[in-house]
């Protein structure tokens, strides 16, 4: 690769393959079942998340085509959407960090109610080496500051973000889904009650320039994170009121709490009424 290539890629104009460049440095990858981020540097890649397994191959291509060996990958969280690709990075040779519970989540056989799925334990190659605790912490990374954050008890037990505070490029993972109704898992310690804490402290983090990206959906605002927000507290204050009058599934679903949101957020992974059964099942279940 010639100089001007490799300064166009820190500069974010350059690039090959299919990956949106956000500028110093870094990009968004096309989908790879999970959205991951990529920081281009001269002293290699640092990668936010690896995909869905079935998509490593994507996840190499892509990777391969911004010409930088990863040096760092960060899980957002334990999900098998966000951590498909984590065997054969690490096998690749790249440090992998995130939040404790992710490393213990990964470490053995995990449920999924909600899904109806068991995913087994990764091999020790592809589990976080280097792990963070509620404090979470700042790295150096190629010149860019990234400080990641822990966010407890809110999509699952482990959630951690990546602020590159010099591009002001900010990685929540499933903390945010930009414009659909997110997943809970109650299952591995999430609730809506923590999710909508962490967006709180999301939006304290987040300036009105910084660019969010979610764990699915497109890359979004501030002002698209508040929305969210707004929107879980809606649903959450409905939903339960509801429920607190001692209706059932049926009785709660047919109070429409979701009436006013479905229209922007009910065209992802769930409609309303799946979104309410969610809600419904892991608060009861609490
Ligand atoms: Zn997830």
């Amino acid at each position: 690769m010639d100089r001007r290539t490799v300064l166009g890629m820190l500069a974010g104009t350059v690039w090959a393959g299919g990956a949106t460049g956000l500028g110093k440095g870094v990009f968004v990858l096309p989908d790879l079942g999970s959205t991951s981020t990529a920081l281009v540097t001269g002293d290699g890649l640092f990668l936010v998340d690896s995909g869905m397994v079935e998509q490593v191959g994507d996840l190499e291509r892509e990777t391969r085509a911004l010409g930088a060996r990863i040096g760092v990958l960060f899980n957002t969280h334990w999900h098998f959407d966000h951590t498909g690709g984590n065997v054969r990075v690490g096998t690749g040779g790249a440090r992998i960090l995130a939040h404790e519970n992710v490393r213990r989540r990964l470490s053995e056989t995990t449920r999924i109610d909600f899904y109806k799925r068991t995913d087994r334990a990764l091999p020790a190659v592809g589990r976080p080496g280097e792990v963070f605790g509620a404090d979470g912490g700042v790295m150096t990374f190629g010149g860019e500051r990234i400080r990641y954050v822990h966010y407890p008890v809110a999509h699952t037990d482990g959630d951690g973000t990546a602020h590159f505070e010099n591009a002001d490029v900010l990685c929540v993972g499933d903390l945010f889904f930009n414009g659909m109704y997110p997943f809970v898992d109650y299952s591995t310690g999430g609730s809506l009650a923590g999710m909508i804490r962490a967006v709180e402290g999301l939006a304290r983090v987040a300036g009105a320039g910084t660019r969010i990206v979610p764990g699915h959906g497109p890359v979004g605002s501030r002002a698209e994170l508040l929305a969210f927000g707004e929107m879980l507290a809606g649903v959450r204050e409905r939903v339960t009121g509801l429920m607190k009058g001692g209706r059932s599934l049926r009785g709660v679903k047919e109070g429409r709490p979701t009436r006013e949101f479905d229209g922007r957020w009910g065209g992802g992974f769930f409609n309303g009424e799946e979104f309410v059964e969610m809600i419904y099942r892991g608060e009861r279940g609490r």
